[in-house]
């Protein structure tokens, strides 16, 4: 056997394997892209060489199969999949195709993609009499009595008539996290997501555990023709199902142009971690029956349809090596070097293995081929070895003993899962603390970055954060790749940077568990430095938002000489002390912002959104993310998307930059 011959048979045997446990067991073994990237590794050699396929391949098989224990159906008519657009140029090439068929005058329906189980019901004379899955498609398993456990699924009809409809049956987020917790307690396996978790429910012979796993459905097709029923496309159809008493999903829309579908598509893309359940993509339909009959089919799927799907977000690559850092607070935290890879939409070459528990609970091992998981903006985390792909010679992995930096003996503190290094002088700990000082949300120093911290160090010229303030353009510029201009700028930013705000300082200490927020609060109420520094356990306390932890992390911190040492040259070099924001209490009701739920969006030219944000909250507004019925006032500025489309959609007010720079100078 050659080398292509020999990894073909690998790969039916691992895609048998894990196919096996995800359709058969409902106990998936990896992701559905790990799956996928490997089935596509599969496909493309088999093509490369069609002699080598084997007749059992996982390729020649379509969809799943029917599991033992549950009837097999055949659909009155078939359910097709559509086919996939996994990136802009698919959908203009979609819609190119459309256009050449049916001209320019159509609209799109967009759809929100259920990550669920496809399922058929039939009705007769308005009585919920069959439901089954999708199966491969032609011939799917009875669960009619797993079904009838889902409240969202009707019974019977508010009309009594035969009709038969598709939709997803799905578990909410809440129910699958429920769910999964509970399993824990009871020390059994785990659902890997709520997909696989609603499959294996509407699997369960008896029907009891199905309706104890509070599943939901969206109904948005009817199988067969539609236009028996008076209706003329779909957007149509799916207001129809809705009075048959359906649950249908309301966040459709009609999009008379590609370009509206892609504001769509970006809409959704940033604001699905909002939904109570998870979807997997947008699946858009050419509305009007007669275009879609024009259209037509292709063997597999219709051409009046397609699905676009978010980007994956597992991948398989190769553990090069792992690099230990040591944090702000002593930390070692080991990070994956990893032959780089594409994986929801971009290149990843480093992720998160967390802690050592992690490297050994998966006994992750240098030269493995590891499952890297990227969702959103979390950082890339290795979750997971295919050890069947483990070279021979490999060893399992050992955190060192000592710090990675300077030497000292690791510990593990009673009842953490990290290891630490407690040497208060170790160089990692000190510039990281230096440049957490520095960074954009403490003190905000421009200029100051972390190359710069450490030869700062390396030349001695600081020992701790106060230092900075005394640094001079003639020692700046003896350092490597730094001019006199940026060495000026530089000067001048920290400088400038004693104005700041105390919170801000406040936030630089890096005083655990006191982020950003209880900062602020923190400063705002006692005003000081001085004050927060006299405060008591029971007057932290008192402050509504600020729990124990922080109390008294911040009071033990305090307490600690050397800490108060460095905030008095701190206060000895010029750096502000004091609470400079206005207080909330002053201005609520005063102002157009106060009590707002404002959304920001587009290019804003004479401040930046943190400015904007910055001044909307002294004002007493609240500035969030997305547009809701809930937002009163959008900010749109140059180049604004789908958030100005929404805005304008649910008829909220909408100002553009000159609007904000007028009535903030009129406070
Ligand atoms: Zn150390």
């Amino acid at each position: 056997m050659n080398e292509i011959e020999q990894r073909i048979a690998e790969l039916n045997k691992l895609l048998h394997e894990y196919g096996y446990a995800y359709y058969v067991l409902d106990k998936p073994v990896v992701a559905d892209s790990v799956y996928d990237q490997l089935l596509h590794e599969l496909i493309a050699l088999e093509e490369a060489n069609p002699s080598l396929i084997f007749p059992d391949s996982p390729t020649q098989r379509v969809g799943g199969t029917v599991v033992e224990g549950f009837k097999k159906v055949t659909h009155d008519y078939p359910m097709l999949s559509l086919s996939n657009a996994f990136n802009e140029a698919d959908l203009q090439e979609f819609d190119r195709k459309v256009r050449q068929a049916i001209g320019d005058h159509f609209s799109y329906v967009c759809e929100l993609k259920i990550d669920g189980l496809a399922i058929s019901l039939k009705y007769e004379n308005g009585v919920f009499v069959q439901g089954a899955t999708r199966g491969d498609g032609v011939v799917g398993e009875e669960i009619t009595a797993n079904l009838k456990t889902i409240h969202a699924i009707p019974l019977r009809l508010k009309e009594p008539i035969t009709i038969e409809v598709r939709g997803e049956a799905y578990m909410p987020k809440k129910s699958f996290e429920k769910l999964n917790a509970q399993r824990a307690d009871n020390g059994e396996e785990l659902f890997a997501n709520p997909r696989n978790a609603a499959a294996g429910s509407l699997r369960q012979l008896d029907p009891k555990i199905a309706a104890s796993r509070q599943l939901s459905t969206f109904i948005y097709a009817i199988g067969g023709d539609g236009e028996i029923y008076g209706i003329d496309g779909h957007a149509e159809m799916l207001d129809y199902l809705e009075d048959l008493g359906f649950p249908s999903n309301k966040e459709r829309q009609r999009c008379s142009t590609i370009e509206e579908v892609m504001a769509f598509i970006e809409h959704w893309t940033e604001n699905r971690p909002h939904l109570a359940y998870e979807i997997d993509g947008i699946v858009i339909k050419v509305d009007r029956y007669a275009q879609q009959d024009e259209l037509g089919y292709t063997a597999k799927s219709p051409r009046w349809a397609i699905a676009y799907k978010f980007p994956a977000e597992e991948v398989v690559t190769t553990l090069l090596d792992i690099d230990l850092t040591v944090g702000r607070t002593g930390v070692v935290t080991p990070t994956a070097i990893l032959t780089p890879v594409q994986v929801a939409g971009t290149t990843v070459q480093r992720a998160s293995l967390h802690n050592e528990d992690l490297i050994r609970d998966k006994d992750i091992r240098l030269g493995d081929t590891v499952i890297i998981r990227k969702a959103g903006d979390i950082i890339p985390q290795v979750v997971g070895v295919l050890i069947e792909q483990r070279p021979e010679n490999s060893v399992p992995f050992e955190m060192p003993k000592n710090c990675p930096v300077c030497d000292s003996e690791l510990i593990r503190i009673e009842g953490e899962v990290a290891l630490r290094c407690v040497n208060p002088a170790c160089f990692a700990q000190i510039a990281e603390s230096i440049k957490y000082f520095v960074s954009r949300n403490a003190m905000n120093i421009d200029g100051l970055g972390d190359k710069v911290v450490e030869q700062l160090l390396r030349a001695d010229l600081i020992h701790d954060v106060s230092d900075l303030y005394h640094l001079t353009i003639e020692q700046l510029v003896e350092l490597e790749r730094m001019g006199e201009k940026s060495a000026t700028n530089l000067v001048n930013a920290i400088q400038a940077s004693k104005e700041n705000s105390m919170e801000r300082l406040l936030i630089g200490l890096g005083i655990r568990h006191v982020g950003e927020k209880a900062a602020k609060i923190v400063s705002e109420q006692f005003g000081s430095m001085e004050a927060v520094m006299a405060a008591t356990e029971e007057q932290l306390v008192a402050i509504y938002e600020i729990g124990d932890k922080m109390a008294s992390s911040l009071v033990e911190y305090f307490s600690n000489d050397d800490a108060r040492a460095v905030i008095e040259r701190l206060a000895e070099v010029g750096v502000n002390m004091t609470f400079k924001g206005k207080k909330v209490e002053v201005v609520v009701g005063d102002n157009p912002f106060a009590g707002k739920t404002i959304v920001l969006t587009g290019k804003l030219e004479q401040l930046t959104r943190n400015e904007a944000k910055a001044k909307i909250e002294e004002l007493g507004g609240t500035v969030t993310g997305s547009v809701s019925k809930k937002t009163d006032l959008v900010i749109a500025g140059e180049d604004a998307g789908s958030k100005l489309a929404k805005a304008e959609q649910l008829g909220i007010e909408v100002w553009n930059e000159d609007n904000l720079i007028e009535q903030l100078n009129l406070i």
